[in-house]
């Protein structure tokens, strides 16, 4: 038994992959698109039958490939969350799933006593938002009227989509997730390591209906696959799975996933570092009794700032040619682009802000423009960088970067370069499935946690050429620019 399958249940599709533990490498993969509802502005759904559908699809596609005999396990990362409510007798949802980019109950957060705001931070270490899945769940509660006697027969169910799939693919039998997905649910107390009674009360969510949380190495269940058992075994939410399949399992490893948006992962160890700049505090996985915290900044729009280049300025045919057209000028000339197309994320927080292109002269080219865009998103980086090492006085060494705009050498340079650190980007770009892959052989004893960082073979690194003192005063004038695009303020 070599194989093992990662489940990889994403925002916009859902994937299997069969990994082969002994050669490190995934020999066969399956996709399936996941349609998105936009039913009212700001509102985003998707339908939970659909997800667990094109699951078993893919599931089934790879156990036929690898055939069950020679499969250890089924391990499961998954866009983190998102919240689906079901019935547990028909394990029917009850409503659609309401996804994480869902802002229909931000009225309701920011509405949220200073009290309750305060045991958030304290307890769960995220910020009081929409994005998280409290106030999701209890906005089904309040609106779906059959969830009131599904909840006196004792038969109401609420979870993520790892827990939701596993609870399907279990035949009913295990109502479980796992830590990093539950310390996204605004109710889950990172340090207990348990549901928060506080604060599931002070959403009115009833802790009966929530599955039982257990390490990402925990054994799950027995998925029924064509006719097959084969254990759930590791399970993480899909940044926390990149980080793992990065190897990022010492104190002072970190990564980036530079896609639409941008998340930096960091791990602090056993240091459940308390974050004063909006960075968020997490888990990165627990394994056995070991849990390592990690910090998470993301920025919203990234790898969307070349798109927008693309479609709606115009100055690009594709997104790769953006990298021949920044190399095309010797610097910036002098622009900066700030990318707040939606608000600016951590350190920032301000909804409010737009976006902002600053030092156009008569000599500003298309070419400039296109490398300040490009900057920009390593500028971010830098910024949420530098509040978590500020925040835990720990000092990246240097960043493995993944994700689709990670393909762009001159970003990855100039990330080294104004970030002053090397950024390793791997030769296996799935980190995310690698990571669920990772964990699940781990959690079937075919690998320990010591060899995970072996297991992620490196493609090439940047190394900065400069003196990261040296590109101080440029970034001076990207949060000059920042400041400028701030609204709230
Ligand atoms: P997501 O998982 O968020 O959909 P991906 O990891 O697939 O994102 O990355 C897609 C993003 O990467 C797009 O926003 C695209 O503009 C950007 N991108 C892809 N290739 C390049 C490139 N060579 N240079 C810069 N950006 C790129």
């Amino acid at each position: 038994m070599s194989y093992v399958i990662s489940l990889d249940a994403g925002t916009t599709s859902v994937r299997a992959f069969v990994y082969d533990v002994e050669t490190g490498r995934f020999v066969h993969r399956v996709q399936q698109e996941v349609s998105q509802k936009y039913p009212r502005l700001g509102w985003v759904e998707q339908d939970a039958n659909e997800i667990y559908y094109k699951a078993v699809y893919a599931l089934n596609d790879c156990v036929r490939f690898a055939d069950a005999e020679g499969i250890a396990g089924i391990g499961i990362t998954n866009q983190r969350e998102t919240v689906v409510v079901w019935n547990a007798a028909t394990g029917e949802p009850v409503a659609p799933a309401i996804v994480w980019q869902c802002r229909r109950t931000s009225a309701y957060c920011a509405a949220l006593d200073e009290e309750t705001k305060r045991l958030i931070r304290e307890q769960t270490g995220l910020i009081p938002d929409a994005y998280f899945s409290a106030s999701k769940i209890k906005w089904i509660l309040e609106n779906i009227p059959e969830t009131a006697a599904l909840l006196r027969a004792g038969k109401l169910r609420a979870g993520t989509v790892d827990s939701y799939l596993i609870y399907k693919l279990t035949e009913r039998k295990s109502f479980v997730t796992d830590f990093t997905n539950a310390s996204r649910t605004m109710l889950f107390d990172i340090r207990k390591l348990t549901w928060s009674d506080t604060l599931a009360a002070r959403f009115e969510i009833p802790q009966e209906i929530l599955p039982e949380a257990r390490p990402c190495d925990a054994v799950m269940g027995e998925a029924l696959i064509g006719g097959r058992k084969i254990p759930i075994a590791g399970v993480l939410g899909d940044q926390q799975a990149a980080l793992f399949g990065q190897g990022c399992v010492r104190e002072g490893d970190a990564k980036i996933t530079y896609g639409t948006g941008l998340f930096l992962l960091f791990n602090t160890g056993e240091k459940c570092v308390p974050s004063s700049r909006g960075v968020l505090t997490t888990i990165g996985y627990t394994v056995g009794n070991r849990t390592a915290y990690a910090l998470e900044g993301s920025a919203f729009n990234a790898g969307s700032a070349i798109q927008w280049l693309r479609d709606e300025m115009g100055l690009l045919s594709s997104a790769e040619e953006s990298e021949r057209i920044a190399r095309s000028v010797p610097d910036n000339g002098g622009v900066y682009f700030v990318p707040a197309f939606t608000g600016l994320g951590a350190p920032y927080w301000d909804p409010a802000a737009r976006g902002l292109l600053t030092g156009i002269t008569r000599g500003t080219s298309r070419a400039h423009v296109v490398r300040a865009v490009l900057e920009s998103i390593a500028y971010g980086a830098r910024d949420l960088s530098e509040s978590m090492e500020e925040d835990s006085g720990i000092f990246l060494r240097e960043i493995r970067c993944d994700g689709g705009a990670s393909a762009n050498g001159f970003l990855m340079q100039f990330q080294a370069d104004v970030s002053g650190v090397r950024i390793d980007r791997p030769a296996e770009r799935e980190s995310t499935a690698l990571g669920a892959a990772l964990m699940c052989a781990v959690s079937r004893g075919l690998i320990g946690l010591e060899d995970v960082p072996r297991l992620r073979r490196n493609g090439k690194t940047f190394y900065p050429a400069k003196e990261r003192a040296e590109y101080d005063a440029a970034f001076a004038k990207y949060r000059s620019a920042v400041r400028r695009a701030l609204i709230s303020e």
